[in-house]
């Protein structure tokens, strides 16, 4: 039998910092069935304080979806992170699922599809996933993407210095780091 790693597992291991605060049965974004079960839970998360977790899985056609974010919600918000060295590829990365993701030096910018979603991670998770949602023509040596590729393997070895840009129309999205440089600046709806 497969063992999947499921929300409800993690309030095992730390019982007090996270409670389901939710649980519904919403249409699906995919089949359009309304057999998509929701759970909400509020997580007291070191560094960010109240998180909401939303873990969904589709019982018709296997869609599975999650998203994170601040419970106190700002105005929509630009999130500028400098990376300098390796230490900031350590900073944490809450990135909620409305969010763009732009690293100017690296020729990166991830626009969220309907279905996209939010996660917590590292500035190095962030850049791996960069590599794993890559084109396919970009493992072909041949091809200019692939220079870019390596580009972004580099500086997760901390050798390239970078700006991690988090553009969040929600305001739900967050970075902290010891240590790190990192501006928080609003960002007004002509820009969106
Ligand atoms: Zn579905």
């Amino acid at each position: 039998m497969l063992v999947t790693f499921t929300m409800s597992d993690t309030s095992v291991i730390d019982g007090e910092r996270l409670r389901m605060i939710a649980e519904d049965v919403v249409k699906c974004p995919i089949c359009g069935e309304k057999s998509m079960s929701v759970k909400i839970f509020l997580y007291d998360m070191p560094y960010f304080g109240k998180v909401v977790l939303e873990s969904g899985k589709c019982s018709r056609c296997g869609f599975k979806w999650s998203d994170v974010g601040l419970l106190e919600t700002t105005r929509p918000k630009r999130i500028i992170v400098k990376v300098k060295g390796p230490k900031d590829l350590n900073a944490l990365v809450i990135k909620a699922a409305p969010a763009i993701i732009k690293i100017p030096e690296l020729g990166v910018e991830i626009f969220p599809g309907p279905a996209a979603p939010g996660y917590i991670t590292t500035v190095e998770g962030v850049l791996q996933r960069v590599i794993d949602h890559a084109p396919s023509e970009c493992l072909d040596e041949s091809n200019p993407c692939y220079e870019r590729i390596e580009v972004i393997r580099r500086a997760m070895d901390g050798n390239v210095t970078f700006t991690l840009i988090i553009e969040d129309p929600s305001g739900r999205s967050a970075v902290k780091g010891e240590g790190t440089e990192i501006i928080e600046e609003e960002l007004s709806t002509a820009e969106e």
